[in-house]
């Protein structure tokens, strides 16, 4: 068990959040007042991206720090994608592939000279939620981040769960399909590989040759477009017979939902209706909720997480 808001109400907190296109970073007094927010491209064409990555994020920090009061204490929390293996601290499961095998929490503690509390992306999302968002007030909380790719965590009373290897909630790589597609992990079939934008579009690619987002095919299939509706229904059913599989495994308190298809507004309508279909209880109740710190979470809740070291 590790993480929780622990000291987070008290000097002052650095919370980075790292994706596989932009970082982010927050400087909170107190766990809530923000001194200072910036958000940069992540680099992935150059030469070494890694060591980029680390350069990138040792400038943001020295920037954040202009904001520090003189000589004031912080704590530095790191949300990434990709899971932090519990013995060796190496990262694993990353599918940023340069990021994957890394020692990237001792190496940027080497660039910062100073402890770096690291943890999924996920991970970090589920604790700001809980703590302060959508799911505030729940005891156990699921979180599940459907963007690019399909990710959860779990936080009980207000403390992150990882698990042994730091994998607990990678619900995404639960393979449901055999005959389904190639998952990065080298699964077939996961729930990554269907409850994500990118999954959305070649669905609807296979179906018409178009490229299109998810946002555009849901349109199409309000609009009644014959392929549109397909492809969402599939969506719909898919995320149905997910979540209902979640809530008989661990039957939360609430579901938190994050990421670009959390904007969907049919999943928690329909969407909930095909939950109902496949858990394990023919009237489940279990809140599935929309976000309320939006893009803000990730970077909340590492620097959250940073205090609870
Ligand atoms: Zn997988």
């Amino acid at each position: 068990m590790e993480g929780s808001s622990g000291k987070k109400d008290q000097g002052f907190q650095i919370g980075i959040d790292l994706g596989g296109t932009k970082t982010e970073i927050i400087l909170l007094s107190r766990g809530t007042r923000e001194l200072f927010r910036e958000r940069i491209p992540t680099p992935k064409d150059e030469p070494d991206n890694y060591t980029a990555v680390l350069g990138n994020i040792q400038g943001l920090v020295k920037k954040a720090l202009t904001c520090l009061p003189d000589r004031e204490k912080y704590t530095i929390g790191i949300g990434i994608p990709g899971t932090l293996d519990r013995p060796t601290r190496l990262v694993w499961n990353a599918n940023t592939t340069w990021l994957a095998g890394k020692p990237f929490q001792a190496d940027l503690e080497k660039r910062l000279g100073r402890p770096v509390v690291m943890d999924n992306d996920a991970n970090c999302f589920v604790l700001a939620e809980a703590m302060a968002g959508a799911a505030k007030g729940f005891g156990l909380v699921f979180g599940i981040i459907m963007g690019t790719g399909c990710g959860g965590g779990l936080c009980i009373n207000g403390r992150l769960h990882s698990g042994s290897h730091g994998i607990a909630g990678e619900w995404g790589h639960l393979s449901v399909d055999p005959a389904g597609e190639l998952c990065f992990c080298g699964n077939r079939g996961c729930i990554d590989t269907k409850l994500t934008g990118p999954a959305m579009t070649r669905a609807y690619s296979k179906l018409t040759g178009q490229t299109l987002d998810a946002r555009e095919i849901a349109a199409l299939a309000r609009k009644g477009e014959k392929d549109g509706v397909r492809v969402f229904q599939q969506f719909l059913d898919d995320f149905g017979r997910a979540v209902g599989g979640l809530i008989s495994l661990l039957d939360p308190d609430a579901i938190v939902l994050g990421g670009g298809l959390s904007n969907i507004p049919e999943l928690y309508s329909l969407g909930m209706e095909r939950v109902r279909a496949y858990a394990f209880h023919e009237k489940v109740r279990t809140p599935i909720l929309k976000n309320r710190l939006g893009d803000s979470a990730g970077v909340i809740g590492a620097a959250w997480l940073g205090a609870s070291a």
